[in-house]
């Protein structure tokens, strides 16, 4: 593992957030309230509450500045967009074992509003990224005709591509077909 578990975790909930918004997807996928429900629920956010437009229109306004720390134009750049979002919130850290997880810390206070969380915790995620020196993990799927977003979690760095719509796996059927064609030559 190379970041502890809880930050793995919101890590992948920064990713999935990203990968909902037009600039990624090519598409609004986070269009109205039951989207926003739909990805609390998928992600077993505790102790949200009732969601309303409001929480909608943080979590777009958050995609969009998480997406800057992984298009950042190096580490000074995403330090800015970080320390902008993590410095709007009042953190309240504390210790849990919520819903079956292991004890972790929370940087938000208990029922705070969907927006705190996201930017507490996924805030503070991105900066453990950044103090661990391992930035250039935040990556865009290469594949050609994809924009979605990425966290290269393994070992050797070698991760390319998303893993939504098998871009890995279209990615490597054409480079065998151009080798194949090669060959043949
Ligand atoms: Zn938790
Ligand atoms: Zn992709």
């Amino acid at each position: 593992m190379i970041f502890t578990h809880d930050t793995e975790r919101a890590l992948a909930i920064v990713v999935e957030l990203i990968n909902t918004g037009p600039a990624a997807a090519g598409a609004e996928r986070l269009g109205g309230l039951p989207d926003l429900c739909a990805f609390v629920e998928r992600h077993g956010f505790s102790d949200v509450g009732e969601l309303a437009e409001a929480d909608l229109g943080r979590a777009r306004e958050l995609r969009d500045r998480f997406h800057a720390v992984f298009r950042a134009d190096g580490v000074p750049a995403a330090v800015r967009q970080i320390n902008e979002i993590v410095g709007e919130v009042r953190p309240t850290p504390h210790l849990t074992d919520h819903d079956g997880y292991d004890w972790h810390v929370h940087f938000f206070a208990p029922g705070a509003p969907l927006g705190e969380h996201l930017a507490a915790d996924c805030g503070m995620a991105l900066a453990y990224v950044v103090a661990a020196g391992e930035l250039d993990r935040l990556r865009t799927c290469e594949a050609p005709d994809c924009s979605r977003v990425l966290v290269d979690l393994s070992r050797n760095r070698c991760r390319r591509y998303c893993d939504s719509r098998t871009c890995g796996n279209r990615m490597h059927v054409a480079a065998y077909r151009a080798r194949q064609r090669e060959a043949a030559h």
